[in-house]
């Protein structure tokens, strides 16, 4: 079963004239695009269906002047064209400005304008930046959607990369299972491609981004097999939207449903406050409300996922909340000094971002503590006495 992309409202049966009018207006800002057999699991006569919500532009995106369109600061991390390099270990490649449907949420929007210049369809230039920096043991295709790419080329970027040494992992960021996964079960050449380059001391990661769990289809699961039969590993990375997932028992149904087809939850993302965001965003105490709220009800394979934010200084995990503060950790940081830092914040209900936290009442950076933990501050291991301690 082939699908067939649709690129504008107006070609959508399930919407009445009166809809495609206020909608479309949204399109001028950020176009809509989704696959025929995505719109084929929205359900029309729910307005408020969450998979419609997830792709049908929505006038409140264009209501507020919200949010900027690089929040996370990604483009300053920018070495050479087409290639973000913030966490030592790993590379973004971005090979791609194109995906099989727009997220309303989309944090990369800026990719999309006119005028977008971060994509490089020629990866030469970041293949030889990670070619001179051993520290790079991971290379993220993304995007876009990578898999958009046609086979053949996407084969001559993972052939460029496997034969560096020093990188193990490439990983492909990807919604393709959710709004197209016959691209994957049908492509025999694509799979062939992964198979060959899916080794065992240095695999191909998906990271997939199921976000509702209605979009785990028989077609999606059919996809996930070939995948794992072509020994790829899956991870699922998803943000908590307002309408969409933003709820408990929602939440720990994708989570127990993701196990169970053998696809681990890796990342719960805060929704970043990039312009058109607001109307999907969940302020960060109740998310974590959220998130603990599904956790609490799966097992302990199902609530591997991390509930963190991009932050332009570093992924931070928000890791409790108390009734008074809020416990953040710096699970990444671009600044190594600052890796493992934790930060406690006096409660914001009405924090979207970090940067909403103004009252840290305290900061405890791994680099000032004593023993062990203090050297994985610098990344030098740890002393062999001071471990036997
Ligand atoms: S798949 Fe990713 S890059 Fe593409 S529209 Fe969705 S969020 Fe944006």
């Amino acid at each position: 079963m082939t699908t067939r992309y649709i690129t504008s409202v107006s070609q959508i049966p399930g919407l009445s004239a009166e809809e495609k009018k206020d909608i479309g207006k949204v399109e001028n800002w950020f176009s809509f695009k989704a696959s025929e057999y995505y719109l084929n699991l929205i359900d029309w006569s729910d307005p408020y269906d969450p998979i419609r919500r997830l792709i049908i532009p929505d006038p409140g995106e264009i209501e507020a002047e919200d949010g900027d369109l690089d929040p996370s600061g990604e483009s300053t991390y920018t070495v050479v064209p087409g290639l973000q390099h913030k966490y030592a270990r790993t590379g973004l490649l971005l090979v791609s400005d194109r995906c099989a449907g727009l997220c309303r949420y989309c944090f990369r929007k800026r990719l999309f304008v006119e005028g977008a210049d971060e994509i490089s369809p020629d990866v030469t230039a970041g293949i030889n930046y990670i070619r001179k920096h051993p520290e790079v043991t991971n290379v993220l295709l993304t995007g876009g959607d990578p898999l958009m790419l046609p086979t053949r080329k996407l084969r001559e970027i993972i052939a460029d990369i496997r034969t560096i040494d020093h990188v193990h992992i490439i990983r492909i960021g990807s919604k393709m299972l959710a709004y197209n996964p016959m691209r994957i079960s049908e492509d025999t050449e694509l799979l062939g491609l992964l198979r060959e380059y899916s080794l065992p001391e240095k695999r191909i990661y998906l990271m997939s981004q199921f976000t509702h769990p209605r979009e785990i289809t028989p077609e999606a699961e059919k996809a996930i097999s070939a995948l794992i039969d072509a020994g790829v590993m899956i991870l699922n990375q998803t943000p908590i939207l307002r309408g969409i997932n933003d709820s408990g028992d929602l939440l720990a149904e994708l989570f127990r449903k993701l196990s169970f087809v053998g696809v681990s939850p890796y990342y719960i993302f805060q929704c970043r406050p990039t312009h058109g965001n607001h109307i999907y965003s969940v302020p960060i105490e109740e998310s974590y409300r959220i998130f603990e709220e599904a956790r609490s009800q799966v097992s302990g394979i199902a609530k591997r996922a991390r509930f963190v934010m991009s932050h332009a200084t570093g992924k931070i995990e928000i890791a409790a909340c108390t009734k008074d503060y809020v416990v953040m950790k710096y699970h990444q940081a671009a600044d190594p000094e600052e890796m493992g830092k934790v930060v406690v914040c006096r409660r914001n209900p009405s924090a979207y971002w970090f940067d909403d936290y103004v009252s840290i009442v305290d900061e405890c950076p791994l680099s000032s503590m004593d023993g062990p933990r203090n050297d994985l501050a610098t990344g030098a291991p740890p002393e062999a006495d001071t471990l036997s301690e």
